[in-house]
């Protein structure tokens, strides 16, 4: 079996580890704020160990030094807290940090002073330690919109120390146990398992979060936020096992004259023209509708769960919607007006490309008819 000393070793060992990951991580990407967060974690923890590590085993630490490593403790997991916060976008809570890192040390360092014992000492700092990370597992409930699997290791592993720590302050409480060289050595077991869940937890949700982010961006058109062409495929995909079987139509809508917007307006102009447009485009659409900026200044939308008729009457909302309201750009008032071309995906199967096809021919007839009109 592992001695004590060994386990003292390695988990200092350990987090020297993860201070030099963490460093280089944070000096590739400086702006990140929560990875500072997560470095002053880890230093503080590690100061911790290395307190307990210089311990004389087999004997249990005096009052001032005790108080020296719970403060470190209680740092580490409020620091991880506050780099979770930042990792989320949120600001610092300074209350609710000061309480968890300053009044357990204030408590303690009284409390000595007022003849509670030593082991009051540590029931409060379990406490603390409980709540604090039990704030953990609370900022990462909140941020399940961030659907980054890696997280949820990260919340197991501080609703694992959370436990433990309010099982250790119930069981000093209401049972004869004491601090003793056994209950170091489970803890340490236990820290050891937890800490390199939570810190490789870490690094893989920064990992994760920048992996979806690159390919959102690779899949988004950066100027309207809509699909690109690339993205569609991708929506495709997941839009085939929501709706197997019902009826999808396509739209394909290209504006009006836009060279003549370019050439009143400016290229800038006509950008601004164009994220009005697929604002408007996104407000009218359903939940399940998928946005595509096909080209230049046309647009495609892909209408699941929608008969030719109900396209129709979408495609009739939009370039009255578009007509009617004129683009302030620059205190300008500007006229739009859209063309659209409608088809539907026969059944059985035929392919995307092919219905776009056929919605490409239909708009080439509107734009013949006389633009700003539909055809089918
Ligand atoms: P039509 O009614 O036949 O569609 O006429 P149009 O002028 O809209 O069509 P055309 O295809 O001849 O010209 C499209 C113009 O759109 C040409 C191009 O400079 C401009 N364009 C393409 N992409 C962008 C863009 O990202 N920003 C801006 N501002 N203009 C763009
Ligand atoms: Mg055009
Ligand atoms: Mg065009």
């Amino acid at each position: 079996m592992l001695d004590l000393e060994t386990l003292h070793f390695s988990s200092a060992i350990s987090r020297g580890a993860y201070l030099a990951l963490f460093l280089v991580l944070a000096l590739r990407q400086r702006e990140e704020t929560y990875l500072w967060h997560w470095i002053g974690a880890i230093m503080a923890s590690l100061l911790g160990s290395l307190i307990l590590a210089g311990a004389p085993l087999n004997s249990v630490l005096p009052t001032w030094q005790s108080i020296q490593v719970f403060a470190l403790y209680m740092a580490s997991i409020t620091l991880s807290w506050c780099g979770l916060r930042h990792f989320y976008g949120r600001t610092n809570n300074l209350p609710v940090l000061f309480a968890l890192t300053l009044f357990p040390s204030l408590l303690c360092s009284l409390l000595p002073g007022l003849g509670f014992s030593a082991h009051t000492m540590l029931i409060i700092y379990f406490l603390f330690a409980a709540a604090a990370s039990t704030l953990v597992v609370i900022e990462i409930a909140f941020a399940r919109r961030e659907h980054l699997w890696s997280q949820l290791v990260v919340a197991v592993a501080f609703t694992g120390y959370a436990a433990s720590f309010f099982l250790a302050a119930a069981m000093l409480q209401f049972t004869p146990l004491q601090v003793s060289p056994q209950t170091a050595y489970v803890s340490m077991i236990f820290d050891q398992i937890n800490s390199v869940l939570v810190y490789v937890g870490y690094v893989a949700m920064s990992g994760e979060r920048a992996n979806l982010r690159l390919r959102h961006q690779a899949d988004t058109d950066a100027l309207t936020g809509l699909f690109n062409r690339r993205g569609i495929q991708h929506a495709l995909l997941k839009l085939d096992s929501k709706h197997p079987g019902s009826t999808t139509c396509v739209l394909l809508g290209d504006l009006d004259h836009f060279k003549k917007i370019n050439d009143t307006l400016g290229h800038d102009g006509g950008d601004a023209v164009l994220k009005i447009f697929a604002k408007r485009l996104k407000n009218l659409m359903r939940r399940d509708d998928i946005a595509v900026r096909w080209g230049g200044e046309e647009f495609l939308v892909v209408l699941p769960h929608t008969t030719i008729d109900e396209a129709g009457a979408f495609a009739e909302r939009l370039r009255k919607h578009i007509e009617s309201e004129p683009f302030v750009i620059s205190s300008q008032a500007i006229n739009v007006t859209i063309s659209i071309g409608i088809a539907e995906i026969e059944q059985p199967q035929e392919t995307f490309d092919k219905a776009v096809g056929r919605a490409d021919q239909a708009l080439y007839q509107a734009k013949h008819a006389g633009r700003n009109r539909i055809s089918r």
